[in-house]
């Protein structure tokens, strides 16, 4: 339904553009801003002073503009924001203090095993610990928040803001990284871009037209999830079966090589020269890639991000790469890469909901 836009939402809706501008550019005087956004030079002034004010953007250098005239250059003022992290994943959690601009202040990560009271009680013992004063608690969890998936019946929200008496976020943790991508990473607005998850679990988030896409049902976007064995009688968490992730989990890797009769980390089975360990690696790969391939065809997206502890290791990286350029030989190295953030995927989800949610769109 076509709906008006009154005067407060436009302000808003301005004050946000130039936010996510100067997070693209840097800095940018003011004359530049007024530019880009096509505002008038003093609509630009009134609201960057009101962002000054609010302590949101700084002033810095003054530049040079011949004649002896001279620029001031504005930025972001993300470094003074902090938040508590709460990253799960499917066998751990990442507790941890950070800026909104993603810089990591302390962290600890502890295991998990569905059990929620655990993880409130250790959440809350570690931000006791060490008293550091946070604007917000920001959650990423793996699963649906909506409907589809695990842990919907739990009101997340509402456990921690009675445990922590702070504003409370909560996202799914790939499309959290796939937020961050946009904000800490790319910096540009893509076309169509798909996130692929493999760590612990799998995961996937789609972005179009630089946002991240909310379908109403999330399995819209859930590659783990994509049936691919449709005889297996593996249960997946979802409650189907045959599921991409209950095939080629961390979990299930392991247990496999345990069957084998050899206890190894994932670290050393990605090292290892076995040629048996080689082929169920390889088998792997192919399941996740074949899945991927086809969900970008589908999507018609034209950039694949890859993240999670799986690309870590350099050698399966590129052997994945090197398989989903074989299964569709239109995509280039250029389509498809490591996220340069994979490092930071413990925290870094959690920073980028907080800055999204209360700093670029507050008021939206
Ligand atoms: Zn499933």
């Amino acid at each position: 339904m076509a709906k008006g836009i009154n005067l407060n939402n436009l302000k808003n809706q301005n004050r946000s553009s130039l936010l996510y501008l100067l997070n693209t550019y840097g800095e940018l005087s003011r004359k530049e801003l007024s530019k880009k956004l096509n505002l008038t030079p003093a609509a630009i002034t009134k609201i960057v002073q009101e962002l000054i004010e609010s302590n949101d953007v700084k002033e810095g250098l003054s530049i040079s503009k011949g004649l002896g005239r001279k620029e001031v250059l504005v930025s972001l003022n993300l470094e003074d924001k902090l938040l508590y992290g709460l990253n799960v994943e499917m066998d751990h959690i990442t507790l941890s203090f950070s800026t909104f601009s993603g810089k990591l202040i302390k962290r600890k990560i502890i295991p998990f095993n569905n059990d929620f009271t655990y993880v409130i009680k250790e959440a809350k013992d570690y931000y006791l610990l060490n008293n550091i004063n946070v604007q917000v608690i920001s959650l990423c969890i793996i699963g649906n928040l909506d409907g589809f998936g695990v842990y919907k019946d739990i009101d997340y929200q509402k456990i921690l803001e009675e445990t922590f008496n702070k504003k409370v976020i909560v996202s799914n943790n790939v499309k959290a990284f796939a937020t961050a991508g946009l904000i800490f990473d790319n910096k540009k607005e893509e076309d169509s871009l798909l996130f692929f998850k493999w760590g612990p679990g799998i995961g996937s988030s789609i972005v179009s037209n630089g946002k991240v896409v909310t379908g109403n049902d999330y399995s819209s976007t859930e590659i783990g999830h994509y049936i691919i064995h449709p005889l297996s009688e593996k249960k997946c968490r979802c409650g189907r079966k045959g599921c991409l992730e209950t095939e080629v989990s961390l979990k299930e890797i392991l247990n496999q090589v345990k069957q084998s009769g050899k206890d190894l980390t994932i670290e050393e089975i990605l090292e290892s020269k076995d040629e048996e360990i080689i082929k169920l690696i390889d088998s792997k790969i192919n399941l996740s890639a074949l899945a991927l391939v086809n969900t970008a065809t589908i999507l018609n997206v034209h950039d694949i991000v890859l993240f999670g502890s799986m690309f870590n290791n350099p050698t399966f990286a590129e052997k994945f790469i090197s398989k989903c350029l074989q299964l569709n030989p239109t995509l280039t190295k250029e389509n498809i890469r490591v996220s340069a953030l994979n490092s930071s995927s413990g925290y870094i989800g959690a920073c980028a909901i907080a800055a999204q949610q209360l700093f670029f769109e507050k008021g939206i």
